[in-house]
């Protein structure tokens, strides 16, 4: 029945309503499935119907799963830092500031080597960040893992808008379950190869080396 479904939703997903039939008899199946069955069409699901791949048509469907974000991890009013790495998948916020806000190499706080660690287990991608606010400098790297970005957990932590713009962002890219945020432009930049960003204080070169990515920082003001 579950193969029935996703079969369905392949051929008609140009027509919302077979969708919404579709979807809704996906999820009656699931609430009937057993724990192990419920985990492996889980993944078959995220894979089918929330990959990129369902491309220009993904607006037509996203608009059949109702938003349950209470609030936007996106649009708050202030932020803990000027540049972040953020996870689609988690909202998760990783900042790439080497110092707090309202802090220069001259007056932080920070010294010696700080570690960061992150793990999107939707996707399987990991991020590292290392800073050392002494030097200036700091690094994140991201292991790249299935590139499964699900609108389902998107639409718990996202506002449609924020949503969207963040679809628009990581379209395309290697890495699509996690983009850079600009806190003071509110602006979302792809984490795409051979590519520079300047975000408030801070410099950032984007390398894809190893099938893996590495974002390099480096304090600019003076
Ligand atoms: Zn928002």
């Amino acid at each position: 029945m579950i193969v029935i479904g996703i079969n369905n939703i392949r051929v008609t997903r140009q027509n919302g309503k077979d969708v919404e039939e579709a979807i809704s008899m996906i999820a009656t199946y699931m609430a009937s499935a057993t724990k192990d069955e419920y985990d492996k069409i889980a993944q078959t699901i995220r894979h089918d119907l929330v990959f990129s791949e369902y491309g220009e048509d993904i607006e037509n469907f996203i608009q059949y799963i109702p938003n349950t974000a209470e609030t936007c991890r996106i649009c708050m009013e202030s932020y803990p830092a000027q540049a972040v790495l953020v996870c689609a998948n988690t909202g998760q916020f990783y900042s790439l500031d080497l110092y707090d806000i309202g802090e220069s190499p001259d007056n932080s706080s920070r010294g010696g080597t700080i570690m960061n660690f992150g793990y999107d287990e939707v996707s399987q991608t990991s991020v590292h960040i290392t800073k050392s606010p002494d030097q200036k400098t700091g690094y994140a790297e991201i292991d790249r893992g299935r590139g499964i970005v699900s609108v389902h957990r998107m639409k718990a932590l996202f506002c449609d808008d924020c949503i969207w713009d963040i679809l628009n962002t990581v379209e395309h890219q290697l890495i699509e379950e996690f983009f850079i945020f600009d806190t003071e432009k509110r602006t979302f930049s792809p984490i795409d190869d051979s590519t520079t960003l300047q975000i408030g204080d801070y410099h950032l070169d984007i390398e894809y080396k190893d099938s893996d990515y590495r974002i390099d920082i480096n304090y600019t003001s003076e």
